[in-house]
């Protein structure tokens, strides 16, 4: 998938910014880079066990054929490569990738299993050289498309296992002394073999991380709101639920929150509606600073409205932490003359803190934080309210 022309657009995503600066060497920006490799692995874990059993079955196929065809000097050593060092990596390698503490390491895994299937493939052209039967080099043309196509290696570890193991061929045909001529040609044929890997794993890297750019884009246009770049209604309302029901689960506590910009409407009339939106973007960005933890989560409700919902706080700190959002938001020290209750841009909060029960909905939760949000406004505004002790703290 590519992005479609997006130089127009003005929107604050990581995705975009990345984008934007280009990674023709193949490389993002840190926690980018850290989600393209998770998500890498994830996309390519069922093509990689495939791989892995294919080349299994092969290898098996290949021993059938050694048993039956090689001279008795070079058989058993050749068995032994095959299923003492080839069929144990393979089969390790198609274990791990089941086992996913073991899926952050896939990439060296397999980089690992490609090389010693490599390096093995160089072993039994030696061990034939040795006692002189002209057993083809082709084998490790096959491994070798085998890392760059199949596997799923990323182009960086392709790389480095293909043009190793070319080395390692080329020092094994010079110590058996094969002639300089039929050398060359093979290791022309096996360089090509490598350039060709090379550029083709290149591009089909580049294509999956312009797709993840893409994907995440689009899930960053579907899930935000744009002016504040927090998360919209939707996107709230469904990882709110999901919020909700682990806490059911757990049985853990939840703070359901709403909150609303104290006369926006006449900062509005008085400032300009682009001013408005600057003030209603910096306090967004308050109210989006104290919910870094994974299973909190805020968005903007409609309008200057913002809901949030933080997870396992006691009472105490979720009062204590809506109360420094409010104290944050006075002292950002947005002057508005035609407030009422201060010179400054404020805002009010109605909370709800509850332990989620089977027969109470997220939406109970969310109306009763509404209800506390109207005593807070009822009340003079620029202020917390929780609506389950009915009672003001600020
Ligand atoms: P209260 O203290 O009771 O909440 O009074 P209020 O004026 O804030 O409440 P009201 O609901 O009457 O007004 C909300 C205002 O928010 C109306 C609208 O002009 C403004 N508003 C809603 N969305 C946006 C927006 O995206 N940008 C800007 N600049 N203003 C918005
Ligand atoms: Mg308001
Ligand atoms: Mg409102």
């Amino acid at each position: 998938m590519k992005l479609p022309d997006l130089d127009y657009m003005s929107l604050d995503s990581a995705y975009l910014r990345q984008q934007r600066g280009g990674f023709r060497l193949l490389r993002f920006e840190h926690e980018l880079e850290e989600a393209f490799a998770r998500h890498h692995t994830r996309t390519f874990l069922r093509r990689m066990r495939w791989a892995l059993l294919v080349a299994t079955v092969l290898i098996l196929l290949f021993a059938v054929l050694d048993a039956s065809i090689l001279p008795d000097g070079i058989r058993d050593k050749t068995l032994v490569l095959r299923l003492g060092v080839m069929l144990p990596v393979l089969l390790g390698t198609w274990g791990a990738t089941f086992c996913p503490t073991l899926h952050p390491w896939m990439q060296v895994i397999g980089g690992f299993c490609a090389l010693a299937c490599g390096m093995a493939v160089a072993a039994i052209i030696w061990v034939s050289r040795s006692q002189n039967f002209p057993l083809p080099y082709e084998g490790i043309i096959l491994v070798t498309v085998f890392f760059y196509f199949l596997i799923g290696l990323r182009c960086v570890t392709a790389v480095l296992c293909g043009w190793l193991v070319l080395v390692a061929y080329v020092m094994v045909e010079l110590r058996a002394g094969l002639p300089g001529t039929i050398l060359l040609y093979n290791a022309f044929f096996l360089a090509t073999t490598n350039l060709i890997g090379s550029v083709g794993c290149y591009f089909l890297e580049y294509a999956a991380r312009e797709s993840f750019l893409a994907q995440g884009l689009l899930r960053e246009l579907v899930e935000k709101d744009y002016l504040t770049g927090l998360l919209n209604r939707r996107a709230f309302s469904e990882r709110a639920e999901r919020h909700w029901r682990q806490a059911l689960r757990e049985q853990r506590k939840l703070a359901v929150v709403m909150m609303d910009i104290d006369y926006f409407k006449r900062y509005n009339d008085h400032y300009g509606h682009l001013q408005g939106d600057e003030a209603l973007r910096a306090v967004a960005q308050v109210v989006g600073r104290h919910a870094r933890r994974p299973l909190d989560c805020v968005a903007r409700y409609g309008g200057e409205e913002f809901v949030g919902l933080w997870y396992g706080l006691d009472e105490a700190r979720a009062l204590a932490l809506l109360e420094s959002i409010r104290s944050d938001v006075q002292a950002l020290d947005l002057p508005h003359e035609s407030s009422e209750v201060a010179s400054t841009v404020t805002l009010s909060i109605g909370m709800v803190h509850l332990l989620p029960h089977a027969l109470q909905s997220l939406e109970d939760a969310l109306r009763m934080a509404d209800a506390a949000l109207y005593l807070a406004k009822a009340q003079g505004r620029n202020r917390v309210v929780n609506e389950r002790m009915g009672s003001q703290a600020d």
